[in-house]
């Protein structure tokens, strides 16, 4: 059976600048020019006060894991190599919530509410996706 590749992410205009972004290791993410609210998802107007007054800013890349799955077994596709592999929702230190990998980790020895923090992994020269890693105890 013929394994596709994996998949690039798909990319809205609007988006564009985040992406942008990671390829020069900024985690970029929206912030409310009015209600001085941050927002992530990348969005044309903002959720909160749906002003399309928005600003791009660099978050710092700190966040806590808010919810964790560990894959360790899947159809056949492109992301069986990496398993067993840890999705994870993470709150950033701005307090937007982000879908990502927490990578370089046992993965076993997650928790939520655990520190982490972004780590750039260069997928091709259009995309590098943002993951993270357990900040390291010292
Ligand atoms: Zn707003």
């Amino acid at each position: 059976m013929q394994i596709p590749d994996k998949p690039d992410p798909l990319v809205n205009n609007w988006a564009r600048p985040f992406w942008d972004g990671t390829r020069e290791k900024k985690l970029l993410i929206q912030l409310c020019s009015d209600c001085k609210k941050h927002i992530f998802y990348p969005r044309m107007v903002c959720p909160y006060c749906f002003s399309d007054n928005i600003e791009w800013a660099e978050a710092s890349g700190k966040a806590t894991i808010y919810s964790f799955t560990v894959v360790e077994s899947n159809a056949p596709s492109p992301f069986v190599p990496d398993m067993p592999f840890v999705i994870a929702v993470v709150i950033l230190e701005e307090g937007v919530r982000m879908l990502t990998n927490i990578v370089e980790c046992d993965p076993h020895a997650l928790e939520c509410e655990q520190a982490v923090e972004v780590t750039f992994v260069k997928k091709n020269d259009e995309f590098t996706l943002p993951q993270f890693k357990p900040v390291s105890a010292t």
